[in-house]
């Protein structure tokens, strides 16, 4: 593991245009990345001058929204057209569909959780089935502590081949060995034929995107320097991603919105 660096001091701003200079993928996560995190999930959206930033950068570059979210979910509070969306934490691609297999291995949970639902439900946790995994948020509860005891006494028992992963006031169920966000980011880099990777995300998540990186690409952990993550460089808060914006487009020579750019033909 790498020491982790402040992206926007002057080796993470180096390090951003070494990657520019090149013809890398640039994958986001959406909650807590792009899109501030919110009291209701339901209404995280993009700020719009992220989503215009997003929109230029498209135009340039192959943009991959990665989400812990459906692909459907996610795909309307974006406000811009990404190149890929992958959703389901990795597990569900745009263009592919939903893995097969983690559908199906997901079914047997599925049956011990709608009957222990009403009980989920009164403690103030409400479940989110994503087709190829389940989240099970607590966000709301009035009392987060009889929320974990209900998940926790749901999680008690898991058929083969699911897991559980804690978030930030949610529990992920996933299936074992279930394409992750990692696997995502090798897969769009192959497919859109990038020279190098960037990733930003703030979540357990987005780890295995930040471990399997290849050694020049620069990956960045959304929060406070955690020296436990395989991020590369940090960001303080989410209201910086614009700044890292920006900076990716001063480096393709996009000068700016309302002029003209090089690709224009001026
Ligand atoms: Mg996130």
């Amino acid at each position: 593991m790498m020491p982790t660096r402040y992206l926007l001091d002057a080796e993470g701003r180096a390090a951003i245009a070494r990657l520019m200079t090149r013809r890398p993928l640039l994958g986001f996560d959406f909650d807590g990345t792009l899109a501030p995190i919110v009291m209701h999930p339901d209404e995280a959206r993009l700020p719009e001058p992220t989503a215009k930033l997003l929109e230029r950068l498209a135009a340039r570059l192959p943009i991959a929204v990665v989400s812990g979210r459906q692909v459907l979910d996610v795909r309307h509070r974006l406000g811009f057209k990404p190149t890929h969306i992958v959703g389901n934490h990795g597990a569900e691609d745009e263009f592919d569909g939903p893995d097969t297999r983690v559908v199906t291995t997901l079914g047997a949970f599925r049956d011990r959780m709608l009957r222990m639902e009403p009980d989920l439900n009164r403690a103030g946790a409400t479940i989110e089935d994503k087709g190829a995994s389940i989240a099970i948020h607590y966000r709301m509860a009035p009392n987060p502590v009889a929320a974990r005891e209900a998940i926790a006494a749901l999680i008690a028992e898991l058929p083969p081949g699911v897991l559980t992963e804690p978030g930030k006031r949610v529990v992920n169920v996933l299936v074992d060995g279930a394409p992750d966000k990692g696997d995502a980011m090798t897969r769009l880099t192959a497919r859109y034929g990038a020279d190098a990777g960037f990733y930003v995300g703030d979540d357990t998540n987005d780890e295995p995107a930040f471990e399997r990186a290849a050694a020049d690409w620069v990956t960045v952990r959304v929060g406070p320097r955690l020296d436990h993550s395989h991020a590369r460089y940090y960001l303080n808060e989410q209201a910086e991603i614009d700044d890292v914006l920006r900076l990716m487009l001063e480096h393709l020579g996009d000068p700016g919105e309302g002029r003209p750019g090089p690709l224009f033909g001026t």
